[in-house]
């Protein structure tokens, strides 16, 4: 960004809520099952019916507002957002407005090496809609009401933020948070966490913010970057070219890389908010938060500080497994089945997190279990497999879910250890390469590592690389 400029950027977030039945009905809020299958009267916005709230859906918008050190309305209530659309049977999607079931918080998030504290404004509950289906050819559209009433929450954050790494990172914390609290699966893909990005430009040292820009269709942390980035550009360059940014809603065009004008200011909703008559108002006692506060579950920076205290991790790796929760659990149980915490906090920053991310998968979905990755590691500890192989070997289980032992024995991968037979090795390395031989002990030293190389190649990898390299100073030596 030019150094006359400073971003100013706050998010709204909507994250559907883990549920078992929707808001207002008791119907399954399973992704994925046949479109209109998990639909009644009430969720279909059928005449003459009327909703039921969802207490659990309460409780989790309590428990996310308590965690990100927000004030609890002891009396809240919803409201009706008029408007139309073919996935909103109702004409209408109960939402709160006026008074939301949690306001005034913040959330610290760590930038570069600085704490940041972003503000959160309000936390509010709301019915999802259904979800239109175009037909690619054909002259249809179709309506899925599966995820109408699935219960929502929306987290609208201050226009505290003031870049597009910060955007990030204010994102992945929140997501980190709603997992801890186990409220929402944070899945950005699926679109159980969605996000709009509110974006200004001012010049630096301005006190009023600038004219916004909403985005919308932000599917993933890397597109809420991106996305923000480029609008930043896109608005200091219509202010340097002595024209003014509107307010509108804008599209981010993943593909294109560009955000796309939607609909401006003039176009925009008149939703005509009025106060839900089908709800009574939703009165919450001090005794239930205080219940809820006391069973919130232990969050990452705590369980950050916690690795570096009790397992001796360096700060950086405590972050990296930290920050999720699985992976967290994945670290913690492999320990508990004998890994040594540095070497399994190593296997899954590294190979495990690379596999993972070859396949698109997070550690949710991850195919291994820790005892399986202590087990592996125990094989290279006790000298049946070299470092090297067990790359191999771990891959393999991640294809196929063996355990370590197994896919050792069945690829005949155990390391050779057997000194005369790697001795037969060397020696035939040293018999084929004697121009080489001649320029080490010419003082060629560095040919060293060649000769490790050809042991290794001729053993296929399975020779204990320390006893090559004893056996192989022995005899250049
Ligand atoms: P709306 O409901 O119309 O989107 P809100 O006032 O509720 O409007 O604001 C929504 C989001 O926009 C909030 O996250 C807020 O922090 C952010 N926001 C408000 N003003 C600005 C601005 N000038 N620049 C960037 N973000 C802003
Ligand atoms: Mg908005
Ligand atoms: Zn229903």
């Amino acid at each position: 960004m030019s150094g006359k400029y400073e971003a100013v950027i706050g998010l709204e977030v909507h994250a559907q809520m883990l549920t078992d039945t929707k808001i207002f009905c008791g119907c399954s809020t399973k992704f994925g099952s046949e479109p209109n299958s998990q639909t009644c009267p009430v969720c279909i916005g059928m005449p003459g019916v009327l909703p039921v709230l969802n207490g659990k859906a309460v409780e989790f918008a309590i428990k996310t507002g308590i965690a990100m050190n927000c004030k609890i309305s002891s009396y809240s209530r919803f409201a009706r957002k008029n408007y139309f659309y073919p996935d909103l049977p109702k004409g209408y999607q109960i939402s709160q407005y006026e008074l939301p079931i949690c306001e005034h918080g913040h959330i610290e998030i760590m930038v570069d090496g600085d704490v940041r504290r972003i503000g959160i404004t309000r936390i509010h509950m709301e019915e999802d809609a259904g979800k239109n289906i175009h037909e690619e050819s054909g002259p249809y559209s179709f309506v899925d009401l599966n995820r109408a009433g699935v219960p929502l929450m929306e987290i609208v954050s201050e226009p505290d933020i003031r870049s597009p790494k910060e955007a990030a990172e204010y994102m992945k914390k929140l997501r980190t948070i709603l997992k801890d609290l186990d409220v929402c699966d944070g899945n950005m893909e699926q679109g159980s966490l969605r996000c709009d990005a509110n974006v200004s430009v001012r010049h630096v040292g301005q006190k009023e913010f600038g004219t916004r820009a909403e985005l919308k269709n932000i599917n993933s942390f890397r597109f809420v970057e991106k996305a923000i980035e480029y609008e930043i550009k896109r608005q200091i360059k219509v202010l340097e070219d002595g024209g003014k940014v509107i307010q509108e809603t804008r599209l981010w065009d993943s593909a294109a890389g560009v955000t796309i004008s939607m609909r401006s200011k003039e176009e925009a909703h008149d939703y005509r908010y009025f106060p839900e008559p089908d709800l009574v108002p939703i009165t919450v006692e001090q005794k239930w938060i205080d219940e809820i506060k006391a069973s919130q579950p232990e969050f990452s920076d705590e369980r950050r500080e916690r690795f570096v205290s009790e397992y001796g991790l360096p700060q950086y790796n405590a972050d990296q497994l930290a920050i999720d929760r699985s992976t967290s659990v994945l670290f913690e149980e492999a320990v508990k089945a004998g890994g040594t915490p540095k070497d399994v906090a190593n296997l899954i920053i590294g190979e495990l997190t690379r596999l993972l991310n070859e396949d698109s998968k997070t550690f949710d979905e991850c195919p291994l279990r820790p005892k399986q990755l202590a087990d592996m590691l125990r094989l290279i500890e006790n000298g049946t497999i070299s470092g090297k192989i067990a790359k191999t070997v771990f891959e393999e289980m991640y294809k196929t879910g063996k355990d370590a032992d197994t896919v050792v024995k069945e690829k005949g991968l155990v390391q050779i250890s057997d000194e005369g037979a790697i001795e037969k090795a060397v020696d035939e390395a040293l018999a084929k390469n004697r121009n080489e031989v001649e320029r080490y002990k010419a003082g060629d030293e560095k040919l060293m590592g060649f000769f490790v190389g050809q042991v290794m190649k001729a053993t296929k990898g399975k020779a204990n690389p320390q006893m090559v390299n004893e056996l192989l100073k022995k005899k250049l030596g």
